[in-house]
């Protein structure tokens, strides 16, 4: 019995993590997959609840699971709290203490979402890379961090700072030599080495551990030019691997390249049990309108398929589901472009993505 810890969070969270469980429960009926799914708080609704993001309950829960399915945490509502107090405290302390590093943002264009994108057909067409962003180091964990008064007396001053050892830099660099090797085995290496000093030592491991994968072409790119090249040419990327503030920005600026950033799923893999989210955040300005893009995150349901229980016709068939949904016109408001469009709310979109899973079945 898999056992799946589900933490929908806030905003539209709750929404759109209810189509994921839903295609996963039919997915496990008609693929034999026995699976249970025990809910826990997280975010501002555990805050409202238990007055923390991460309740002990609710980390005793994760770390028993054998995977974790997540919404998205935040909003204005805990907009105030200091940073080390708010709702993405509890998703930060996840990732760290289940050693979660390794996050993969699959970018790849549904071709019925073609015209979708802002992007050009001809740039975009094809399309189909991976962002791996490490996940545990850089500005988001380095120490010093907060808020302190000014060394030269006058008002604060905010401090983080942006650390990687070798050890984080190899092990996260060996996995995407990994998933290159199953891919088209190309990887651009994205850093800001003309100006950080963590960029010197990211590009000399990154390239030592190269020397482990001869079949792999490597390649080193700055994090400017390349936000630059994800429009100019997202075509000649396979796999980007990058720190982690830089991964967060360059694949939310990939998600235009797919059409909504509510399309793009992820996997974040490590030591413990994989926590599989969509890589959007909360959403207020839709939440509980029946309009949020429940995609990504029933596309992450595929991703645990995959990556943690090992079921590729499982995951494969969700994808492929996906996919004849929006053959079929099928948008959300965020997916919405001219032709026979049918406009659906977060559910239907949900239910149309089982009802393709379970008719592909029945051939
Ligand atoms: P956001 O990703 O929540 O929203 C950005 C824009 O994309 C909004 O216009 C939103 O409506 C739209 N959008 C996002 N997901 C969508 C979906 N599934 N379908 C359709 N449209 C969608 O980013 P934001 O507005 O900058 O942040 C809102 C809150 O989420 C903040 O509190 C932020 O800290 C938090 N956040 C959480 C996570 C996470 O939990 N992993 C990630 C990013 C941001």
């Amino acid at each position: 019995m898999t056992r799946i810890a589900v933490l929908p969070g806030d905003g539209v969270g709750p929404e759109i993590v209810r189509e994921a469980v839903k295609v996963l429960r039919r997915i496990g009926v008609l693929f034999d997959i026995p699976l249970t799914f025990e809910e826990g708080v997280v975010g501002g609704a555990a805050i409202d609840q238990c007055g923390t993001p991460l309740p002990p309950e609710t980390w005793s829960l994760c770390r028993a699971a054998d995977a974790i399915l997540f919404g998205a945490v935040g909003g204005p509502k805990w907009d105030s709290l200091p940073v080390d107090c708010r709702p993405e405290r509890g998703l930060l302390r996840l990732r760290k203490e289940l050693g979660l590093y390794a996050n993969l943002r699959p970018v790849k264009l549904f071709a019925p979402l073609v015209d979708t994108s802002p992007l050009k057909r001809e740039i975009i067409e094809g399309v189909d890379l991976l962002v791996l962003r490490e996940l545990t180091g850089g500005l988001y964990f380095g120490e010093p961090k907060g808020i302190g008064p000014a060394p030269d007396g006058k008002g604060e001053q905010g401090i983080d700072t942006l650390s990687y050892t070798t050890h984080e830099i190899e092990r996260i660099a060996r996995i995407g030599f990994q998933i290159a090797a199953q891919r088209r085995k190309r990887l651009t290496s994205v850093d800001k080495v003309n100006v950080l000093a963590s960029s010197q030592l990211w590009r000399r491991v990154v390239a030592e551990t190269a020397r482990e994968f001869p079949d792999i072409e490597l390649d080193h790119m700055l994090v400017d030019n390349c936000a630059m090249q994800l429009i100019r040419d997202p075509r000649r990327f396979d796999v980007v691997l990058t720190e982690n503030t830089f991964g967060d920005i360059l694949s939310d600026e990939a998600a235009m390249i797919v059409g909504s950033i509510g399309m793009l799923p992820s996997a974040s893999l490590g030591d413990g049990p994989g926590l599989y989210e969509p890589i959007h955040g909360s959403a207020p300005d839709i939440a509980g309108q029946d309009k949020a893009n429940p995609l990504a995150t029933i596309l992450s349901a595929a991703m645990l398929l995959r990556h943690t229980l090992h079921r590729e016709p499982a995951a494969a068939a969700v994808e492929a589901a996906v996919s004849r949904v929006l053959e079929a016109w099928y948008r959300t408001p965020d997916i919405r472009q001219p032709g026979p469009t049918t406009l659906v709310g977060t559910a239907q979109m949900g239910d149309l993505v089982i009802e393709r899973i379970v008719k592909d079945c029945e051939k």
